[in-house]
C-alpha cells in the first residue's frame, strides 16, 4: 500500500490540509548531480561544497568554484539551490585550513569559525557563489554551518550580502544556537537544522561512534525539544526553517519535525517519495499532536513507539 501512495502522490510536499512542506535534496558530490535534479523536488536544502577542498594541498580558486557552483545552479534552474559555506575540520578535515594539533578537533575551530581565522577562504567562495548565481538560474540561499552566537551570524550575513546574495541562513547545529535562535532570526534570513551535529552536541556523543547510535537517535525527545525552539523562533520572525541532516529522511519523524514548525525537509532524493506521501496523509493538525506525543515521551524509543500506534490507530 505504501507503494502505491508513494506512486500517486507526486509535486511540491504538501500535508493532506494542503499546508505546504518543501521538500529539498541534499547534495554532496558531483556524480550525484544528475539524480538529484531529476528527482521530483523543489530544490537542493543541503549542498555541501567540502568535495572541491577535499584532498587538496591548497583551496580553489574563484574560477574553478565557480564553474563547479554554475553546474548545480543552471540543473536546477527554476528551483531553490541552498549553499552551505565550507565546513572544514572535525569529520570534514582539510590539509589547508584544519589545524593538526588540537585535541578535540569536533570542539575545535570547524565550520564557519574556519572563516574568522582566514576570512579569504569565505570570501572567494562567496565570490564565486554570487559569480555562479549572477544569471539567476536557481534561487541561490547561502548558509554557514556551525554557528554558535548571533554575531557570528551577523557577521556571516553582512559578508553574503556584500557579494550581492540576497539571503543569508544559518545552520542550527549547536544547542546554544537552538537556544537563544530568537536572537539569531534577528540578524539572519532562514534556518536550517543540521541534525547529526545537532545530535552530536546536545548529547556529548560523536556522530561517528555507532556505538553511540543510541544516545544519537534524532527520537530523542531533548533534540526534538531543541528543533521545536529553533521553529517557533523562525516562525515568530517569518523565517523559513528546515532540516537537513538524517532525521529529514523518516517519513514518520518528517511528521514530528512539520508538527513542530518545520517548513522543509532535505533529504536524499530516494527517501522523498515516502516522507511526500507521509506528509500527503496527515493534516497539520495531526502532525501538531504527533509533535506533543514526541516531545512528552520518555526517551527515543518511547516517542517512536507511541508516534507510530498513534498513526496506526488512524490518528
Ligand atoms: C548535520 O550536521 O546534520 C548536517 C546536515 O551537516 P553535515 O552532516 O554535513 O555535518
Ligand atoms: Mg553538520
Amino acid at each position: 500500500r505504501r507503494r502505491e501512495l508513494t506512486a500517486r502522490v507526486q509535486g511540491p510536499g504538501r500535508t493532506a490540509d494542503g499546508h505546504p512542506v518543501a521538500l529539498l535534496v541534499n547534495l554532496g558530490a558531483p556524480h550525484e548531480l544528475p539524480g538529484a535534479a531529476a528527482a521530483d523536488a523543489e530544490g537542493v536544502g543541503l549542498f555541501r561544497t567540502e568535495f572541491l577542498f577535499l584532498d587538496r594541498a591548497e583551496a580553489p580558486g574563484l574560477a574553478e568554484q565557480a564553474a563547479a557552483y554554475r553546474r548545480v545552479f543552471t540543473a536546477f534552474a527554476g528551483r531553490r539551490v541552498v549553499v552551505r559555506t565550507l565546513d572544514a575540520g572535525a569529520d570534514k578535515p582539510l590539509l589547508f585550513a584544519t589545524a593538526a594539533d588540537e585535541e578535540n578537533p569536533a570542539l575545535g575551530v570547524r565550520g564557519l569559525r574556519t572563516a574568522a581565522r582566514d576570512p579569504q577562504l569565505l570570501e572567494t567562495q562567496l565570490a564565486a557563489i554570487a559569480e555562479a548565481a549572477e544569471d539567476g538560474a536557481a534561487q541561490v540561499w547561502v548558509m554557514a554551518p556551525m554557528v554558535s552566537v548571533p554575531s557570528e551570524a551577523a557577521a556571516f550575513a553582512a559578508r553574503v550580502r556584500a557579494h550581492g546574495l540576497p539571503l543569508a541562513g544559518a545552520m542550527i547545529e549547536v544547542p546554544a544556537a537552538a537556544l537563544r535562535a530568537d536572537r539569531l532570526a534577528e540578524v539572519c534570513d532562514f534556518f536550517s537544522i543540521g541534525t547529526n551535529d545537532l545530535a552530536q552536541y546536545t548529547f556529548a556523543a560523536d556522530r561517528t561512534l555507532g556505538s553511540l547510535a543510541g544516545l544519537l537517535d534524532p527520537w530523542q525527545p531533548a533534540l526534538l525539544t531543541l528543533v521545536a525552539s529553533a521553529a517557533r523562533s523562525a516562525a515568530e520572525h517569518g523565517r523559513p526553517v528546515g532540516v537537513c541532516g538524517e532525521a529529514a529522511s523518516d517519513p514518520v519523524l518528517a511528521l514530528v519535525l512539520v508538527g513542530l514548525g518545520v517548513t522543509s525537509l532535505s533529504a536524499a532524493p530516494a527517501s522523498l517519495p515516502e516522507v511526500r506521501a507521509a506528509l500527503a496523509a496527515h493534516t497539520l493538525a495531526e502532525c501538531r499532536e504527533l509533535a506533543e506525543l514526541a516531545l512528552l515521551a520518555d526517551d527515543a524509543a518511547d516517542a517512536r513507539g507511541k508516534v507510530r500506534s498513534r498513526i496506526a490507530g488512524g490518528g
